[in-house]
């Protein structure tokens, strides 16, 4: 495959009409575009080092609505329709459902200029432009009403207590988030956590669950027979990028009068990799003040080991898919051995996941694992209910 194509001053790049093969980004030189109207050639721009042209039928899958000329010898890189369309089906689906609408009013544009002001008569929608706008349509019904679901109190906190596999109490919990839809009941978070991600609308649900699991950890510890110490959060990558993140933890903090020790942020490996500078020093500003930082799901990203050393995490999170594994599979037993000697070798605590059965329990306790969080201790509870579980609490060993 050739990804690079040069051109004579004066030939044709792709004619008006021809099915697009790929997008073009000018290197050297330049390139004319132009439109046809009955004999007359209209120029539409020239093309200079830098610019993009051709992506227009790379995209919508339309016969060219132009041609291309090389105006002097030039060089050009190609873009394949791979990369591109790959790009686009990965994005946000409102986004994809504007790309669409953006192109429809160039080309009739285009088709006006060329035929005396007459529309163009694009017919019906095919079939890929109507998914996407249902699949748009959703997306900004979706994020409506979730804006709604913030706004009428409708976000509620559940929580899953975390039990010290050696002493058999809670130690701490995790806060998830649920969604009582007035509707559709009670909506759990992996069908709405993504969509507040891409608009953005994690950050203030965010703040507000902070804010809950810190009130709410007060009753706990007055309910426990062993006060549990701590209480994680989920956080997003969209909430690191926030300018006055760290403000808005200090009011919370000082507002629900919260000692920071107490609160874990709990971040995925994955929302590390995408911008790991600012994590580490937002992470660090965070560490500074006392609180501490789990990384979630652990083993399932990514990350480099030297990158997640230089991290002030002091938690790693042993996703459920090696807890499950761990009885019937001997790799997956080893591996969460090696993660214990990881985290002992960096003084980091750690957390199994999703323990559902005594067999692992006491596998991991005899491991020295420090936590265990599973359905088999409780499974995530409103509030008053986890109160009354902690009343009655029993070391299950
Ligand atoms: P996560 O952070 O990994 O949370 C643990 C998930 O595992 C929870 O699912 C929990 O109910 C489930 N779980 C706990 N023990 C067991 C077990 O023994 N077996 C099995 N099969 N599952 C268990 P949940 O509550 O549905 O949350 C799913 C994900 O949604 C969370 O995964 C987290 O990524 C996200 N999420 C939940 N609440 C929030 C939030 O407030 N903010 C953000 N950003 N994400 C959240
Ligand atoms: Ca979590
Ligand atoms: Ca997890």
């Amino acid at each position: 495959m050739e990804y690079r194509r040069r051109f004579r001053a004066g030939e044709t790049v792709f004619a008006q009409g021809d099915a697009g093969q790929c997008a073009y980004v000018v290197e050297e030189g330049s390139v004319d575009i132009f439109t046809r109207a009955g004999d007359r050639e209209i120029l539409l721009a020239t093309r200079q080092p830098g610019e993009l042209f051709g992506e227009m039928a790379i995209i919508d899958d339309q016969p060219r609505s132009a041609g291309a000329r090389a105006v002097t010898d030039c060089t050009l890189l190609m873009i394949t329709r791979d990369q591109l369309n790959q790009r686009i089906e990965r994005t946000d689906p409102i986004l994809r459902m504007c790309i669409q609408v953006v192109l429809r009013h160039l080309r009739d544009t285009l088709h006006r200029l060329t035929n005396d002001g007459a529309r163009l008569d694009a017919g019906p929608p095919e079939q890929l432009s109507r998914e996407a706008r249902e699949e748009a349509l959703d997306a900004i019904r979706l994020e409506q009403e979730l804006q709604g679901a913030l706004d009428q109190d409708q976000l509620v906190l559940w929580y899953q207590p975390l039990v010290d596999l050696q002493k058999g109490h809670v130690a701490g919990f995790e806060a998830l988030m649920r969604w009582r839809h007035p509707e559709r009941g009670l909506v759990p978070p992996f069908t709405f956590i993504p969509a507040a991600e891409r608009s953005g609308l994690i950050v203030p649900m965010t703040r507000w669950a902070f804010r809950r699991a810190c009130l709410d950890l007060k009753d706990f510890q007055d309910a426990a027979t062993h006060p549990p110490t701590f209480m994680s959060v989920n956080f997003s990558g969209k909430d690191f990028m926030s300018p006055d993140f760290l403000d808005a933890i200090d009011e919370t903090l000082a507002e629900t009068g919260t000692a920071p020790q107490v609160v874990k942020l709990e971040i995925t490996e994955t929302l590390l990799m995408h911008s790991p500078e600012t994590a580490r020093q937002v992470l660090g500003a965070c560490r500074d003040r006392g609180t501490s930082i789990a990384i979630d799901d652990f083993g399932t990203g990514y990350s480099s080991l030297s990158y997640l050393q230089s991290l002030p995490a002091d938690t790693l999170k042993i996703d459920q898919s090696f807890i499950r594994a761990m009885l019937n599979d001997d790799s997956s037993r080893s591996l969460v051995r090696s993660i214990v000697g990881l985290a002992k070798g960096l003084d980091m605590k750690l957390v199994a996941e999703g323990v559902e059965g005594m067999p692992e329990a006491q596998a991991l306790r005899a491991l020295g694992v420090d936590y265990g969080q599973g359905y088999l201790f409780a499974k995530p509870l409103p509030r008053a209910d986890m109160i009354e579980v902690l009343r009655g609490w029993q070391d299950p060993f």
